[in-house]
């Protein structure tokens, strides 16, 4: 068993407690000797060349393979690239094309934002009464039946943290008929995941959150081996086509997951990422698992008795969430501002969400006992009422 949290392997400010690698990781030290290497080496001196020279040509699939076996997926099964909203928008419109006599899309009222908005663009777009439907996450299981073609959850709640039982959820859809597409953003890298037993048809994620990729990462997509081939690709670019170079007027999707790869892919951000992939070998899941609960339940156990101001967001029992933890309190905003001048960063998300990811690969026993302390001096001290930290920016 690796020695958890392997600290040296990212370059964090001093002075910083991270608890926000749930929404970007932070920077994986052999990240930027790679990047340095593409750039100078690959873009610089090999020009065009470098595309078969450094085989940037095969990295999609070498990084897709390196996710999948974090998700439980068999090699060949996982396409990277673009943004997890396409990738999601690639997802549902396959699904709708597998159940064309159906036409709801069910997803709850905690899925991220824009997984719904792309639905409703997707649906906006082909018209034919399709229909988003969206029920509280916990009604998700009774609101399925036979008229929903796709079932579209985020497994781990990016506002409390919540999580589904992918399993569970995934034979209840499959016994109504329906295609089942799972959200990883907040899993991958986060908790175990087995797609594989999960049966699930498709799976999407982003790279930039527990995976470490950096800002504007590309995302996957996994789809289940034996419906590839039925898989119609609503994005039909030229590198999801069976022969790119052939450069034939029709399109003509590849026999494998990459139909799901639309334009060209971004070098640059995918060597960071495969860079920061190095981070997991030798690491198991489980391990991570079993330190991310610990340090849940640390933070959780420490703030209450701090903080009483603070009212838990996120599930108490640690099998119900995943590796974060939110506390409510109405003037959350200017709380976080308070806490990051103070080197806890952590978010907000609207409308009173403090949200604290914990990554057992830099986060350790004692930072959390240290976030905490800060915590409690900025809310016995009234600290978050200073005017400067009501001033709202753009990003929260
Ligand atoms: C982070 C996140 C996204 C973000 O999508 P991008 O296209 O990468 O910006 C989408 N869905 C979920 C569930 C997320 O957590």
């Amino acid at each position: 068993m690796t020695t958890l949290p392997l600290k040296h392997l990212f370059d964090i400010p001093e002075g910083t407690i991270y608890l926000d690698g749930n929404s970007l990781g932070p920077l994986p030290v052999g990240a930027v000797q790679r990047a340095t290497k593409v750039l100078t080496e690959e873009w610089g001196r090999e020009l065009i060349r470098a595309w078969n020279t450094a085989d940037w040509m095969g990295l999609p699939q070498q990084v897709g393979d390196r996710i999948a076996g974090l998700i439980g997926a068999a090699p060949g099964s996982v396409a990277t690239g673009d943004t997890l909203s396409i990738k999601v928008y690639q997802a549902l419109a396959a699904a709708l094309k597998l159940r064309p006599s159906r036409r709801v899309i069910l997803s709850d009222t905690g899925n991220f934002p824009s997984d719904l908005y792309m639905a409703q663009g997707l649906i906006a777009t082909i018209g034919k009464d399709y229909e988003l439907v969206t029920v509280a996450p916990e009604d998700v299981t009774d609101a399925i039946n036979e008229d929903v073609a796709a079932v579209m959850l985020t497994e781990v709640d990016y506002r409390s943290g919540r999580r589904h039982d992918m399993n569970e959820l995934t034979a209840k859809a499959h016994r109504a008929g329906a295609v089942m597409i799972w959200d990883l953003a907040h899993s991958a890298g986060a908790v175990p995941v087995d797609v594989t037993a999960c049966n699930a048809e498709f799976a999407v994620g982003c790279s930039y959150k527990y995976l470490n990729g950096g800002p504007g990462a590309p995302a996957f997509i996994y789809a289940r081996p034996d419906i590839v081939l039925a898989v119609e690709p609503a994005l039909s670019g030229w590198l999801g086509h069976e022969a790119p170079f052939a450069m034939e007027p029709a399109y003509r999707p590849a026999m494998t997951t990459e139909r799901l790869r639309v334009g060209t892919p971004p070098i640059v951000q995918l060597s960071i990422l495969d860079a920061a992939l190095d981070v997991w070998d030798g690491v198991e899941m489980e391990d991570i698992r079993t330190a991310s609960v610990a340090l849940c339940e640390t933070f959780i156990e420490e703030v209450e008795r701090r903080c009483p101001q603070l009212t838990l967001a996120s599930p108490r029992d640690a099998g119900q969430r995943g590796s974060q933890v939110s506390f409510a309190f109405s003037e959350g905003y200017p709380v976080m501002q308070a806490l990051i001048d103070r080197g806890v960063i952590g978010d907000f998300r609207a409308p009173n969400i403090l949200r604290f990811g914990f990554t057992p690969l830099y986060i350790g026993h004692d930072d959390v006992v240290q976030a905490a302390e800060i915590l409690e001096k900025v809310m016995a001290g009234e600290i978050w009422k200073e005017p400067k930290y009501q001033i709202r920016s753009r990003v929260t």
